[in-house]
């Protein structure tokens, strides 16, 4: 199975945490966490249509005035989801600079916050056009987490605690379109690249009688085809992917609850581990997992794959001791789960 979600964090695992998701088959990307983002080139930020900021500490938001310079004049609408306070911290943001001169340009950038409370969401625009002034408050009901559901992924988050509260987030493809390859081979068709439209259709939801061109005799000609019969054919449809994403929270009973609920069985667990596993003290002071903490979590929740970042810049050169005591304490967990259910 292809993946179509191809997640990277944006820098090394001493620098500011962040992770990008691309979409295979979409000109799209997600953005968890907004710290120095000047290794991610321009093109691809202007590819951001939502970023997921766990907390505004400065490693995970001074990003906001370097993305904001990319997109301004883009005439894009950005979303940006954070935890409490964040639509003051935005728009803080842009009150530190002069707009008198944006009314001239057309509708150059729109953004759209969303701040995540226990049991409700606030919204507010902040339009390039209006100067950025807040506009179009409301509040909204928050149910089971769900931050974002579109056809073909969701967003759910998780409100944690790093002495101010903090988001964890899991992605969720809802399904994995596949191409059945002996069905194709029977066919007259040949595979290229109107498979990947192919797919792109059916994450759109397109109708049964959608008219799909099909390339035949090596291109020179196409033939027109309805996507039903096409995907009862040549597709079948599998479980999609789910990436989740933590970093900046303690480990404690109520959060080890709310974590592994939103991570459980996730294909790739990205997870921050700035200290090491005798440093239980130091993380539980400054509100941060051990590598330890970060392998007991993943293996608790069923993940594949765990994944661990955000290190302490004093552990420098122990990168492969703090990579090692979470994936100890992760296959520990697994070993224990196996023998429990045999
Ligand atoms: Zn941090
Ligand atoms: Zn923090």
């Amino acid at each position: 199975m292809k993946p179509i979600i191809h997640p990277r964090l944006t820098n090394d695992v001493f620098g500011d945490p962040g992770l990008l998701v691309q979409f295979l088959y979409e000109k799209r990307v997600l953005l968890f966490d907004l710290g120095d983002i000047s290794t991610i080139p321009n093109g691809m930020l202007l590819k951001i249509t939502d970023v997921f900021v766990s907390h505004t500490h400065i490693d995970h938001f001074i990003g906001f005035d370097h993305l904001l310079r990319i997109v301004f004049g883009r005439g894009k609408t950005l979303r940006l989801y954070g935890p409490d306070n964040f639509i003051a911290n935005v728009e803080g943001k842009l009150a530190g600079f002069t707009w008198n001169l944006v009314d001239k340009y057309n509708e150059s950038i729109n953004l759209e916050v969303v701040e995540v409370h226990e049991d409700h969401l606030r919204r507010a625009r902040f339009r390039a056009i209006d100067k950025f002034k807040r506009s179009d408050e409301n509040r909204e009901p928050f149910v089971n987490g769900l931050l974002l559901e579109e056809p073909s992924f969701s967003v759910h988050t998780a409100i944690l605690e790093h002495r101010v509260p903090c988001l964890g987030f899991a992605l969720k493809e809802m399904f994995h379109v596949n191409v059945r390859k002996d069905r194709l081979e029977a066919s007259k068709f040949s595979s290229g690249p109107w498979l990947n439209e192919l797919k792109q259709f059916i994450f759109e939801g397109k109708p049964d009688d959608f008219i799909v061109r099909i390339p035949v005799n090596g291109g020179k000609e196409s033939k027109e085809m309805a996507l039903g019969p096409l995907k009862e054919d040549l597709i079948f449809i599998s479980p999609g992917q789910k990436i989740a994403y933590v970093t900046d929270t303690v480990y404690n009973e109520e959060n080890k609850t709310r974590i592994v609920d939103l991570i459980s069985e996730a294909d790739i667990f990205f997870c921050e581990s700035p200290f090491l596993a005798e440093e239980e003290e130091r993380g539980a002071e400054r509100r941060h997992l051990t590598s330890r903490q970060a392998g007991l979590l993943a293996g608790e929740a069923g993940v594949k794959q765990l994944r661990t970042f955000h290190f302490s810049p004093k552990h420098k050169g122990r990168e492969s001791q703090l990579r090692k005591e979470a994936q100890d304490a992760f296959c520990e967990v697994r070993k224990a789960k196996e023998i429990s259910s045999r």
